[in-house]
Formats: C-alpha cells, sequence, structure tokens
C-alpha cells in the first residue's frame, strides 16, 4: 500500500528517535548545543531577559520542544541561575519528548523536569519555549506538478509514487516540487495562541529559507554522510527545510507578534557567543580550540550562521526580545 510521504516520514521518525542515540560525534548528526555549552548558555540568559520583560512573573514555564540529549536545557538552566537566579528560581521546566530513549538521557541531565509527548501538554500560563532543530522533524507533504495538474508523493517499496491530492497552490512549471509543512505549521499557530493569550515568547531555532522556496529538500543522514530518504524507515536521521514564511504566516494569523527570521549567525553574535565563548575559552585553554571552531562553525555564513535561523513568536504587547531589537514588520 502507498503511504503519503509525510505518514511515511511520522514514522520512519518515530522508528529513528526511539533508539536514541545519534547524536554527537558517534552518531549521526551534530546539533548546535552538543557543540558547545555556550549555545545553551545564550538561549538561557536569552530566556532569563525575556522574562524580564514579561514582567518577572513569580512562576513561568520554561519549556523545549524535541530536547535531544537534554543539553540545552542543562547549559541554560546552568546559565540562568548563575546570572538571574530569581529567574531560574521562577521557572517550572517542561519538555516535549515522544522517545523513551531520550526522555532518559533528558531526565539525567534535567531530573526536575516534566515531560509531555505533545506540545498540547505544556501547561497554561506566562510562557517562555525553546525548540532547536525540532520542527525540521516534523513531516512534510510533497506535491509535484504533472501535466497542469498536481500530484501527491507517497512512498511504496522504497520508492515515490505519484497518486491525485486535494492540495492545489496554483499553476508551476513542470515537474516542480512544493513541500508543505501542516505539522509545523500547527505547532505554530497553537504556540503563537499561546503566548498571545497570556504573556509569552517561543524562540524558534532551524534551518531553511526565509521565503517560501519550491524544491524537494527531505534528507537522511546517517553517520554523518547523505543517505536514501525513502530507505528502511527509522535507519537514518530524516528532515526537511523548514518554511518560515509558512511559520510566520501561521502565528500571525492566531494573534502573536512575528520576530524574524533571522540568520542564526546574527542572532548568536548579538546574544554574546563569540564574547562568551573566549571568556570560557580564557578560564578554560584545553578547550579553547574546540570553544572558539564551535562559535565559528554557529556563526559562520558557510557553516550554519545562514541556513540556520531564529524566529520568535511573541504576545504583541512584548518589547522585541533580545538579538530582534532591529527588527521591523512590514
Ligand atoms: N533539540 C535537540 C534535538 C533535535 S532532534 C538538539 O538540538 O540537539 C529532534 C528532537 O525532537 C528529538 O529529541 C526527537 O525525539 C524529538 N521529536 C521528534 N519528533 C517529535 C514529535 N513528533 N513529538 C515530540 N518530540 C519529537
Amino acid at each position: 500500500m502507498p503511504e503519503r510521504l509525510d505518514a511515511f516520514v511520522a514514522r520512519a521518525a518515530a522508528a529513528y528517535y526511539a533508539r536514541g542515540g545519534a547524536f554527537g560525534r558517534a552518531g549521526d548528526f551534530t546539533t548546535a548545543p552538543e557543540m558547545t555549552q555556550v549555545f545553551g548558555e545564550c538561549l538561557g540568559l536569552w530566556a532569563a531577559v525575556t522574562w524580564q520583560a514579561m514582567g518577572a512573573p513569580p512562576r513561568v514555564v520554561l519549556a523545549e520542544l524535541g530536547p535531544g540529549r537534554g543539553t540545552l536545557m542543562a547549559d541554560a538552566l546552568r546559565a540562568a541561575r548563575e546570572a538571574m537566579p530569581a529567574f531560574a528560581a521562577a521557572a517550572e521546566v517542561h519538555l516535549v519528548e515522544t522517545s523513551p530513549a531520550l526522555r532518559a538521557s533528558q531526565r539525567a541531565r534535567v531530573p526536575e523536569a516534566v515531560w509531555h509527548a505533545r506540545v498540547e501538554g505544556v501547561p497554561d500560563g506566562p510562557l517562555i519555549l525553546l525548540a532547536n532543530e525540532f520542527l525540521d522533524a516534523l513531516p512534510v507533504r510533497q506535491i509535484v506538478r504533472r501535466g497542469g495538474l498536481w500530484r501527491e508523493r507517497f512512498v511504496e517499496d522504497g520508492r515515490f509514487v505519484e497518486l491525485p491530492t486535494d492540495l492545489d497552490p496554483g499553476a508551476a512549471p513542470e515537474g516542480e516540487v512544493r513541500e508543505i509543512g501542516e505539522a509545523r505549521e500547527a505547532v505554530a499557530a497553537l504556540l503563537a495562541r499561546r503566548v498571545a493569550a497570556r504573556v509569552g515568547a517561543a524562540l524558534l531555532l532551524d534551518y531553511g529559507p526565509a521565503e517560501t522556496a519550491p524544491g524537494d529538500t527531505l534528507q537522511a543522514v546517517r553517520a554523518h554522510a547523505p543517505a536514501d530518504p525513502l530507505a528502511e524507515p527509522g535507519s537514518a536521521d530524516l528532515t526537511a527545510h523548514v518554511d518560515f514564511a509558512a511559520l510566520a504566516r501561521a502565528a500571525r494569523a492566531e494573534g502573536a507578534a512575528v520576530f524574524g527570521p533571522l540568520p542564526q549567525g546574527l542572532f548568536l553574535a548579538r546574544l554574546g557567543l563569540h564574547a562568551r565563548s573566549a571568556a570560557l575559552a580564557r578560564a578554560v585553554p584545553g578547550r579553547a580550540a574546540t570553544l572558539m571552531s564551535a562559535a565559528h562553525r554557529l556563526t559562520a555564513p558557510e557553516g550554519m550562521g545562514r541556513l540556520f535561523k531564529a524566529l520568535c513568536l511573541c504576545h504583541p504587547a512584548l518589547p522585541a526580545p533580545p538579538g530582534f531589537e532591529d527588527w521591523f514588520e512590514d
């Protein structure tokens, strides 16, 4: 039976993350928090400053979606405790994770957290939410233009088959592929409703173009090398570019203010990633080379500085969050 691409990707992702051990040098891919502790520390300080801008509520939900090994949240909390203990004391940590193996890694680093299988499970109230490389793991649908009509990609026996579809975004050149991330836009809409209803801010870091672009961006990575995305589900990490313009539209429709997308390199530089990396390198000379090369890779345009972006969904009355001070909506 052909399986619609998003259903295939959802099944593959669940099988893949259930195994849990894919992160870091020995695994399939490396993410920003696994490269340097300074990434999570900067986001912890971002959260602390945002909490102050929210009026320093005595209780705040500090949530993360898809926390991987829990490294980002552990680094963020350590920095927050040091720099702004009142924020750390107000924060109630909630993690959204489906994989039992990854929940166990997260529990080892962030024992005080409360876990949820779905974003809907995060409790109401003042909210600060972080998500790094979460949305790129949520499934996309793909449609392709054939003979003046759209057809949709299904997967059967490790290959694409094209079947009729209910999606119709209008005319396009023959053979053009479009990706539709309904599950991602639903998360953006839900977060937007939450931050607009109570006070809150959601910071989404991921990779993809600033403007919606056509094309097939589904990719599989195994042991740091490209793999066949349609091969045995669960054998490789499957992701696709995040459509930031679509997320921003979905969030605005729910009444949130939207800042960004800003290139990650610019965002992290503004949060002080380089200065903090240099200070830590001076304090721990044995780690200087690793710290400086990670800071470079995260911010350089040819590394993760340009393709990766930061998008922030906020309560409309909040001032621009740290890093987005010069952002003006058209
Ligand atoms: N943020 C981490 C991990 C990114 S990998 C880092 O930067 O290192 C994607 C994460 O999202 C994993 O923790 C994975 O288990 C989780 N995940 C993927 N799909 C999910 C879903 N549908 N619901 C909840 N968590 C999901």
